[in-house]
């Protein structure tokens, strides 16, 4: 039957193809008493059972190392070591022998082992529970005969729709791009990791469907529309040909979009802007060097570390760093150290937080795991002499994190001058601001800091108090609240103020209608996503900053979100059809 699921606009493109259903959970099982005769058979399936998982593990090993390369694919190793551990199968097998099934003795002792991993004391330990949780997955899917729920069967160059409940930042890092060409999700916003990650990778998304995984079977030919945030299933051959000609004619602006992104920003009464790229990971650095951006405004540093079994060591950092820095060429590149904490995490993970958002992320670990953390800072001095590299801080509330941070850059100082090793010992650093404490009191960081730049991604969370990853919430996560806008251009003009840069980095950098708001509100710099550097500059080169100005102020005297957003539009819209005829023929903006 046809209909069309609706959610939420993640990651631009059209996709024609077969949805593949991943249900990447820990299946329940029922309790099951067998006789003493069956005892032999219920072990034979359980080590048959851990033979394909085996089998299966190896080539999904083969596969990453080929794709990401062999540090990626070192997960693989520590799952099938831990079914090579003889304790694992002698525990399941003592319970068998007590009669009970097989998956349910396996179920009782991965869940025992779980727990006990989770509260170990050692952190390397505690890092194993993501990969004993997905030993339990595929083990007793393939106990109970589940159907196949691991996308490694996904034929090459099938296009297939994956469609999810939620997808780990390290499980989207691991698609095989190959055979899947769009990501749903029934969670998820705009400004969750997954979706930003998808925006990386250029990998059409739709996220916050909510119910797509109820009503699929799998299977069915559906069309998934990134930029409407559409899942139309079963479509008819007509709607078949209306997306494909649709792809097609978007391929056709590409030369206008190209020269477009490479058109200099200035508006149209001569206000030059800067517009950087946001990198996450440092393979996208060549490709993002050729979006028409001058540098890097945000590298997140954190996606070096996601889906990993071990953090990157100095030297590896160093060559990541070094690659981005060599790609662009002298232009500035803003490097962010590790965020990591909230949804953005190793494998394994920390211990559970009841707030991750609220918790021990970011900076906050950082300077708790300072020997982590110089490794990171040494990285960057040495990385250094390769561009114009600046470091920033993430999830700066306080002034003392920034004189801790400085104070242990001396010791790296130190450290590398010890080892006669070329570094530089100046590199500008600024911060995040993205909390409401740090966009309120901008002034008391104005002599610790080079630069400010806003994460609006965050800075929404926390002045709406609305999660950025929670479906349920997303129409009420909007960076057109006049509180947001408000202290937005606080932020501004105390950088205007003393003479300190503001950028912003999160996503409402990339969208055009924000993008008319922040120039208006005084912001020069942006750093946005590659693929929006275009239709960025298209609104640059469209308007008057006197335009911008005027209807930034009125936004801001708003009662709602919805007023400011519908006054924004409308200007906006007003001031593109009186100048915007370079752009005639390329699609609508709104
Ligand atoms: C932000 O919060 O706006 C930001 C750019 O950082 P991240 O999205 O990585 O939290
Ligand atoms: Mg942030």
């Amino acid at each position: 039957m046809q209909s069309v699921l609706r959610g939420i606009p993640a990651s631009p493109g059209i996709v024609v193809g077969p949805v593949h259903l991943l249900r990447w959970e820990v299946p329940e099982v029922k309790h099951r008493l067998i006789d003493d005769a069956q005892i032999p058979d219920e072990i034979h399936r359980l080590h048959d059972a851990f033979d394909r998982a085996r089998d299966r593990l190896r080539l999904l090993r083969t596969r990453a190392e080929a794709q990401a390369g062999p540090k990626e694919a070192a997960i693989f190793d520590v799952q099938v070591s831990i079914l090579d551990d003889p304790q694992l199968a002698l525990s399941v097998e003592a319970l068998i022998r007590q009669n009970l099934g097989a998956d349910k003795a396996f179920d009782l002792v991965l869940l025992e082992w779980r727990q006990n991993f989770a509260r170990h004391v050692a952190p390397m330990i505690r890092e194993r529970v993501g990969d004993l949780t997905d030993v339990h997955i595929r083990v007793l899917s393939m106990l109970m005969g589940l159907p196949d729920h691991d996308p490694v069967d996904v034929p090459r160059g099938s296009n297939t729709i994956l469609v999810t409940h939620d997808l780990t930042p390290s499980l989207t890092l691991q698609l095989d791009r190959e055979c899947i060409g769009a990501i749903a999700t029934d969670a998820g916003t705009a400004t969750a990791h997954v979706a930003i990650l998808a925006r990386s990778l250029g990998l059409p998304a739709v996220v916050g469907l909510r119910n797509a995984l109820r009503y699929l079977k799998g299977g069915e030919l559906a069309i998934l529309n990134g930029a409407d945030g559409t899942l139309m299933i079963a479509p008819s051959d007509a709607e078949v040909t209306q997306a494909r000609d649709a792809v097609a004619e978007e391929e056709g602006h590409a030369g206008e979009l190209r020269e477009l992104a490479h058109s200099e920003p200035l508006t149209r009464d001569a206000v030059r802007i800067v517009v950087r790229a946001n990198v996450d990971i440092p393979e996208e650095s060549e490709v993002g060097a050729l979006s028409g951006a001058e540098g890097v405004g945000l590298m997140r540093t954190e996606f070096l570390v996601v889906g990993r079994t071990a953090m990157p060591d100095e030297d590896e950092q160093y060559a990541a760093y070094r690659r981005v820095l060599e790609a662009f060429a002298g232009k500035p590149v803003v490097i962010r150290t590790f965020d990591i904490g909230g949804d953005k995490l190793p494998v394994g993970g920390f211990p559970a937080e009841a707030n991750p958002f609220l918790g021990w992320r970011a900076i906050r670990m950082c300077l708790d795991e300072s020997a982590m953390f110089k490794a990171q800072l040494r990285a960057l001095m040495r990385a250094g002499v390769h561009g114009d590299l600046r470091i920033m801080l993430p999830l700066v509330v306080t002034v003392d994190e920034v004189r801790e941070t400085r104070q242990l850059m001396l010791e790296c100082v130190e450290e590398l001058a010890a080892l006669r090793v070329p570094f530089r010992d100046d590199l500008p650093l600024g911060v995040m601001v993205e909390t409401p404490a740090a966009a309120i009191a901008a002034d008391t960081l104005v002599r610790d800091v080079d630069f400010f730049s806003i994460g609006s991604n965050d800075l929404v969370q926390y002045t709406l108090a609305v999660d950025r990853g929670n479906a349920n919430l997303a129409p009420r996560f909007t960076p057109f609240h006049p509180a947001v806008l408000r202290l937005i251009a606080q932020v501004q003009s105390t950088g205007a103020a003393h003479d300190i840069d503001v950028c912003v980095c999160g996503e409402m950098a990339s969208q055009p209608l924000a993008v008319f708001a922040l120039l208006g509100l005084g912001i020069r710099q942006l750093s946005v996503a590659p693929r929006a550097v275009a239709g960025v500059k298209r609104v640059i080169r469209g308007i008057r900053m006197s335009a911008a100005s005027e209807a930034a102020l009125a936004a801001m005297a708003c009662g709602t979100a919805r007023e400011a957003e519908t006054l924004l539009r409308r200007r906006l819209r007003a001031e593109l059809d009186r100048h915007d005829s370079s752009a005639a023929g390329l699609p609508s903006l709104f």
